[in-house]
Parts: C-alpha cells; structure tokens; sequence
C-alpha cells in the first residue's frame, strides 16, 4: 500500500493551486453575485489542460489517471475557492465528457472530445426532472425511434451548464414497459443546436452561484439515430455505473482543496485576531474546532483517492466505497464550513472573508450526485446484502 504522491503529481498539484490562486481566485468576490456565465475564466481552464483532464491525449485531452484527476480538482478548489467553476468544471468534464470517451463510438468521440477539451464546446449531464431526483429511473423524458432519428419529449431540471451547453449527455425512457424500469433507458448525446431543443427557466441559487444552472427543454427534439451513447434501453445502467465512482471521486476533489483553503484561513485568522488580550488561537475552544476540521479533511482525502484509486486499478466503479466517500466528504464539508464561519465570528458572516460562501456551496454536496439519504441507503444495502 502505498499513500504518496510522485514528485511529479506534487509538481502539478502546485502549478494548478498557483494558477487558481493567481488567475481564479482574484475575482470570485465580483462574480459570485452575478450569477453569470465568465467565459474568460472557462478559457483560462482550457489553457492549463484542465477541462480534459482524464481524457486521452489523442482525443485533445491531458490523459492523467483517475488519481491525478481528483489530484489538480482538489489543486483548483485550494487555489479558486470557487465552488460554482468547479461544479461547471465537473459537469462539463466528468459527467459529459467521460461517459463520452468511455462508452462513445470513435465518431462521437472524434465529433465532440477535442472542442470540449479546448474549451470551444460546453458539456452537461441531464438526468433530473422535475418531478424525478432521486427516483431517477422514474424519468418521463421519452424518446422514440423514427427512421433514422430519435424524437425525444421531456423536461430536464436542474441542469448544471444548462444555458450555454452545446452537448448535453440525456438520459430518456426507451422502452416504458421494461422491468426494472432502468433496463429501458438509453442515453443520448443531444447538441443545443437541434430542432426542438431549447433551454427553460434559469434557476437562481444559493450557492455554487459562478456556475449556471437550468431547466432544458426537448419539445420534439431530433436526434440522429448515431447520437445514442452506448447500448439502447441499457445507456442508463451503463452510463450511471460508469459516472457514478468518477462523479462521486473527481466531482468531489475541489472540496477537500476548499477544505483545506478555509483550515488555512482559520489557522491565521486564530493568529491575528485578538479577543481578552490575547490571540483566539489561545482558547481551546478554537483549537479543538481547528483540530477537528482537519481530522475530517484528513479522512475525507483518504476515502476520495481510494475511489480514484480503485478506479484506476480496474475500472469497476467501487459503488459502496463510493457512496461512503460521498456521504463523508459531503457532510465533512458543511461541518467545516459552519465552524469556519463560527472562528471568523461576525467577520465570517461577511462575504469578504470567503467562508460564508464555502458554508452556501457546500450545501450542494449533501443534495447533488445522489442525496445522503440515498447514499446511506446504498451502504446499507450492502451491508444487509440485499440487492441494488
Ligand atoms: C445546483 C444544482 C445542480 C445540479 N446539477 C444537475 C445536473 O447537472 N444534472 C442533473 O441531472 N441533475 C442535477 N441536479 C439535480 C440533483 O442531482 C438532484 O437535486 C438530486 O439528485 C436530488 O433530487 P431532488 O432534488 O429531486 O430531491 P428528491 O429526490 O425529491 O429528495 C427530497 C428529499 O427526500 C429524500 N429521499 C428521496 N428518496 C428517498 C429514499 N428512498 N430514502 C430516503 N430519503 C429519500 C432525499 O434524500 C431528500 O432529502 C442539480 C441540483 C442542483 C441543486
């Protein structure tokens, strides 16, 4: 067993916080509350190779491991600080762009891979609808086959890149009469250029405000019959299989980087904050909040590699180990964050401390990519070895 990094893997994971730090960070105060598309920041990831990070390099992409992946998110979520690029980092290349390379025809991978990596096309993922989250076999999109198209009907919600996607990964009902329901599910790669596609409302957030986020349309949408990912009524299993220990390890990386930016924040504010004549760092009350803090990005680190780990010994997605990284790191985080804004006292509930924003996005982790409630439902189904 072997827990270190490569001088090399250290190397990148410094240039990737320095670059956050330097090019990222700066400006997330100003954008934040505009809940705006920057373009220029998605620009700067593509010139640093981030935005194809796993991706062969024959593909336009950097070709790094699973491990190195989590390695330059977690790098970005040190530096940036910024929750809302990430998760818009994560959808575009975790959710779209590796179900594509790994269940895509050579066409499909030709066709979409390389504009994703070099930041010319915006990816997301449709799975949720309105009135399907966690149930997400329960879907109502539907898609037909006529001729050579597929019509697909249907609501998408929630969707992260939503409103300036140009491909989109889209889960639909295939076969409605199939048991289990998810046995009658494919996958679709839908361009925003199709007819009959269009984008919904725009949802307004309380956190992860630097990505945007919406409701996507398909009112007769044409896709061609070559745009099915994978196996048709099997996409669904296949492609949620696949994300499911890449979403639920590379998805969550920047979290421990933002962990560890607000443990350093912390620690400094402890130092230079003076409360009774000395600095709050004196009391053990603040102490022991820092200690804990760090003993839960300690472990959380631990259970995220070795999802990123195991997937990259065999590429069977740990499902059970996956689901114990994501409930952990999830809430970890939100504790984190509550005591980081508990240190910084009346300055911590101002934004220009930068914690109260790290508390607001972290809110997210305990909802998206599969609830905590669902997670533990996974854990303990394997525990009483009942089936998934
Ligand atoms: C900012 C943001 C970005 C998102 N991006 C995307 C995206 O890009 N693509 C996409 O497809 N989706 C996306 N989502 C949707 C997200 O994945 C869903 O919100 C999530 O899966 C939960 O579904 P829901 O909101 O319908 O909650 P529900 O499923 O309605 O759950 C409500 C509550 O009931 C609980 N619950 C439900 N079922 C059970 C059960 N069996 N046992 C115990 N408790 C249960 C849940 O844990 C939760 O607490 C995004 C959501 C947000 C907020």
């Amino acid at each position: 067993m072997d827990f270190a990094f490569t001088d090399a893997q250290r190397e990148l994971y410094d240039s990737v916080r320095t670059f956050a730090r330097q090019q990222i960070h700066p400006t997330v105060l100003q954008r934040e509350p505009l809940q705006t598309w920057n373009d220029d920041i998605w620009q700067k990831l593509a010139g640093m190779g981030l935005l194809g990070a796993p991706i062969p390099e024959e593909y336009g992409g950097t070709g790094l491991s699973c491990v190195e992946t989590c390695l330059v998110k977690e790098a970005f979520g040190a530096g940036a600080e910024d929750g809302g690029v990430a998760l818009a980092w994560g959808a575009h290349t975790i959710l779209c762009g590796v179900p594509i390379w790994k269940l895509g025809t050579e066409d499909q991978k030709r066709r979409y891979l390389p504009g994703m990596c070099d930041g010319s096309l915006i990816g997301g993922f449709c799975l949720s609808e309105p009135d399907s989250g966690s149930d997400a076999a329960g879907m109502k999109t539907r898609a037909v086959r006529k001729g050579d198209r597929w019509i697909l009907n249907g609501r998408k919600m929630w969707i992260t890149n939503g409103p300036i996607g140009g491909v989109f990964v889209v889960t639909a009902v295939t076969d409605p009469d199939a048991r289990p329901r998810a046995a009658g599910i494919s996958t679709f790669l839908v361009e925003s250029g199709f007819p009959g596609f269009s984008v919904g409302q725009h949802i307004d957030k309380m956190g992860m405000k630097t990505s945007v986020t919406s409701e996507l349309v398909f009112d007769d949408c044409e896709v061609p019959a070559e745009n099915l990912l994978g196996m048709e009524n099997y996409g669904f299993i296949i492609t949620a299989k696949l994300i499911l220990g890449w979403e639920r390890s590379c998805l969550l990386a920047p979290g421990l980087g933002g962990m560890d930016a607000a443990i350093e924040r912390c620690a400094r504010y402890q130092q230079e904050r003076h409360q009774f004549g000395r600095p709050i760092a004196r009391f053990q009350a603040m102490r022991h909040m820092l200690a804990d803090m760090k003993v839960k990005v300690e472990l959380a680190r631990n259970l995220i590699y070795r999802v990123a780990w195991k997937l990259d010994q065999d590429g069977d997605p740990p499902l059970v180990d996956a689901a114990i990284a994501k409930v952990f790191l999830s809430e970890a985080s939100q504790q984190v964050f509550r005591d980081a804004v508990q240190i910084h006292g009346g300055n911590g509930f101002t934004t220009e401390y930068h914690v109260e924003r790290g508390l607001r996005d972290s809110m997210l982790s305990t909802i998206g990519a599969g609830t905590s409630e669902i997670q533990r439902g996974i854990i303990a189904r394997a525990i009483l070895d009942l089936p998934f």
